[in-house]
């Protein structure tokens, strides 16, 4: 294997990073971009696992605030993230990377029902794994299925990719010019800080399990690349 620093990594995609420009629906075209990315990964050897999110489609909290029952809005929010992986599968495969989705909610006609262990096995095969569904259980997000799959799977890193944020601010970069980047922190600083990375059960989990997350801006390509090889272009959150 070639200068990697992390040989099993998760990857965690919201479903912004497969949607157009105004941020909803499937976008064929960025999900080729998307792929070819992660196809630069795959060739240098590291496994990886992908959990993708569901935002671009549909979140359970906003079908609650206009009424709905938010268990029923949250199993459509998993519901989203299938459509996401399904769509990922497909661009991955379309440039030649060998993949297999998994589903927390079992679809046995459109994908394999998670099962760790099969799970490692793809990655030792040099198969790409997407997570979909979530947990399978409402009131989570799909941060915390990647800080609950990587865990699982003994991923080293989550690579929490972000559109158009290339890192941990003190405050909201679009909104502040004089926001602060953070190139290093650890899970206590952003729960203590009440820095808005992930939802606090997804930092609880990771700092519980010792997993490592890099946050770094997806929309420059190549930089899931960068990240892997160990250049410091995002924030780093560590212990
Ligand atoms: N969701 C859930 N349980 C999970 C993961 C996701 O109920 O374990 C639902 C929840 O309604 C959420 C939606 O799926 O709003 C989409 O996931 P998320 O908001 O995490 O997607 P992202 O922001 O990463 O695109």
């Amino acid at each position: 294997m070639s200068n990697v620093k992390y040989k099993r990594v998760l990857l965690k995609l919201s479903g912004e990073a497969l949607a157009g420009d105004q941020g909803q629906g499937i976008n064929p075209p960025e999900i080729h971009e998307v792929a070819k990315d992660i196809k630069q990964v795959y060739e240098l050897g590291v496994q990886i696992a992908i959990v993708v999110g569901g935002g671009n489609m549909w979140r359970g909290e906003a079908g609650a605030k206009i009424g709905m029952e938010r268990a029923q809005a949250d199993y459509i929010g998993m519901l989203g993230t299938v459509m996401n992986a399904l769509a990922l599968q497909d661009a991955l495969e379309a440039v030649g990377v060998p993949t297999r989705v998994q589903t927390s909610i079992e679809m046995r006609q459109i994908a394999e029902p998670y099962i760790r262990r099969k799970a490692i096995r793809h990655l030792e095969k040099n198969r790409i794994v997407i997570f979909a569904a979530g947990t399978g259980s409402p009131y989570f997000s799909t941060d915390t299925t990647a800080a609950l799959r990587a865990s699982e799977i003994n991923a080293e890193v989550i690579l929490m990719a972000k559109n158009g944020v290339d890192g941990i601010y003190d405050s909201d970069p679009n909104k502040n010019p004089d926001a602060k980047k953070y190139s290093k922190l650890t899970h206590m600083d952003i729960i203590q800080k009440g820095l808005r990375v992930m939802d606090s059960t997804a930092s609880t989990l990771s700092m519980d399990n010792d997993i490592d997350l890099v946050v770094f801006n997806m929309n420059e390509h190549g930089n899931i690349k960068k990240v892997v090889e160990g250049q410091e272009i995002g924030t780093t959150v560590e212990g």
